[in-house]
C-alpha cells in the first residue's frame, strides 16, 4: 500500500535502510516472533518461515515505492510495516507520470520476485535441498498473492491508485476519483461475495475487508458518491472522443520531445560558447553585412561610373550587385512607401551603368 495509513500499537524502528528510516508495528513484531517462534519451538522451522518470507516481500515491495520516489525526487519521511501491509509516507513533487511509476514499481517488484522465484524453483529443481525449494516456493506464493491483492482496483491500494489516476487522464481528476471509487466498491463487493460463496471465513481476510470497506467510505465522503449518470457520461464521453484524445496526447507529446530537443541545443550551444539564439545572431550579422555592402557599394559605384565596369576586380563586381539589389529591396520595402532620396540617386546610377546585366 501506499499512503493511506492504519496506525494502533507503537512503532520500533529497524534502522535506515537506504537513508530511508523503517519502522515495524509492534503487534506486526510479536505476530510475526509468536507465528516463527512457534515453529522452532515444534522443530519444523519451516512451517513458521512463510511469514518472515511475506514480511521481507511486503518490505521489498514497500522500498520500490520509496526508492521509485527518491528518484523522482521526493522526501520519502518513512517506510512503516503495520498488521495489514505497508506503508511508505512521501511528499510528491514529481507530475503525474511519476505518481504513476511511484505506485506501480511496488506490484512490479512482487511480480519480478514471483518470476525469480518460479525460475529458481524450475531450474534448481534437482540441485537445491528440499528446504530451499520450500523457501523458493513460499517466496513464490507471498509474491504471487502480493501482487494480486494490490492489483485489484480497490482504493486505496496501488491497484485502486493505478485505476484512478488512468480514469482521471481520461476523464477528469473529479470524475476519475469518483468513478474509480465506485470501481472500488464493486471490486470489494465481488471479494466478499467470492470469500463468502467459497466458505472462507479467514479472520484477517475479513478484517482487512471490513477495513478497505470503511476507509472506501470515508474517501468517498471526501470526493463524493460516483453516480450512474456522471459515470455513463463520462465514460461515453471518452469512448466517443478517445481517438481525437489520444492524437491530442500525441501531440502533446510530440511537443514535449520537441521542446526538450531545443533546450538541449541551446544548452549545447552555450557550452560551446556561442549565443544563445542562432535566429537573433543570424538577423545581427544580416544587418552587419547589409551596412558594409551600402557603404562600400556606394563608393564602388562611384567608382564604375568614373571609370567604367572594367576597372572593377571581380569581387568588387559582385558586391556591386549585391548593392543594387538592397537598394532594390530598401526602396521597394520603404516605410510608408517613401524610398529614401539617396537610394533612389544610387539606383538610377545602377540603371544607367547597366550594372546588372553585365557583372556577374
Ligand atoms: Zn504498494
Amino acid at each position: 500500500m501506499n499512503g493511506a495509513g492504519m496506525a494502533m500499537g507503537r512503532e520500533l524502528s529497524l534502522g535506515r535502510p537506504f537513508g530511508i528510516p523503517l519502522t515495524v508495528n509492534s503487534w506486526l513484531a510479536i505476530l510475526v516472533g509468536i507465528v516463527f517462534g512457534f515453529s522452532l519451538l515444534t522443530r519444523e522451522p519451516l512451517e513458521g518461515a512463510w511469514i518472515l518470507v511475506l514480511f521481507v516481500s511486503i518490505l521489498l515491495h514497500e522500498f520500490a515505492h520509496a526508492l521509485t520516489a527518491k528518484a523522482a525526487g521526493d522526501t520519502v519521511q518513512k517506510v512503516t510495516l503495520h498488521l495489514l501491509g505497508g506503508v511508505t509516507y512521501r511528499t510528491g513533487r514529481g507530475g503525474p507520470r511519476w505518481a504513476w511509476r511511484i505506485t506501480a514499481a511496488g506490484p512490479l517488484v512482487n511480480v519480478v520476485l514471483a518470476g525469480g522465484a518460479w525460475l529458481g524453483m524450475y531450474y534448481g529443481r534437482y540441485e537445491l535441498p528440499w528446504w530451499g525449494l520450500v523457501l523458493l516456493a513460499q517466496a513464490f506464493w507471498a509474491n504471487v498473492i502480493l501482487a494480486a491483492f494490490n492489483l485489484l482496483p480497490i482504493y486505496p491500494m496501488d491497484g485502486g491508485q493505478l485505476a484512478r489516476m488512468s480514469l482521471s487522464k481520461r476523464v477528469g481528476a473529479g470524475a476519475g476519483a469518483r468513478i474509480g471509487l465506485g470501481l472500488s466498491f464493486l471490486t470489494l463487493l465481488a471479494v466478499g461475495v467470492w470469500f463468502i460463496a467459497s466458505g472462507n471465513f479467514n479472520i484477517i481476510a475479513i478484517v482487512i475487508l471490513v477495513q478497505l470497506f470503511m476507509l472506501n467510505v470515508m474517501e468517498m465522503r471526501q470526493v463524493g458518491s460516483p453516480s450512474m449518470e456522471e459515470t455513463r457520461g463520462a465514460l461515453g464521453r471518452w469512448w466517443r472522443d478517445r481517438h481525437r484524445m489520444a492524437a491530442e496526447r500525441r501531440r502533446e507529446k510530440e511537443r514535449r520531445r520537441e521542446r526538450e530537443r531545443e533546450r538541449a541545443e541551446r544548452a549545447a550551444r552555450k557550452a560551446d560558447g556561442l549565443e544563445p539564439s542562432p535566429f537573433r545572431r543570424n538577423a545581427r550579422t544580416t544587418q552587419e553585412r547589409d551596412a558594409e555592402v551600402l557603404r562600400d557599394g556606394g563608393r564602388l559605384l562611384e567608382k564604375a561610373v568614373e571609370r567604367g565596369l572594367g576597372a572593377l576586380r571581380p569581387e568588387e563586381r559582385r558586391l556591386l550587385i549585391l548593392h543594387r539589389r538592397l537598394l532594390e529591396i530598401r526602396i521597394d520595402t520603404a516605410e510608408g512607401g517613401e524610398p529614401d532620396g539617396e537610394d533612389l540617386r544610387l539606383l538610377e546610377l545602377h540603371v544607367r551603368l547597366g550594372s546588372s546585366g553585365e557583372i556577374h
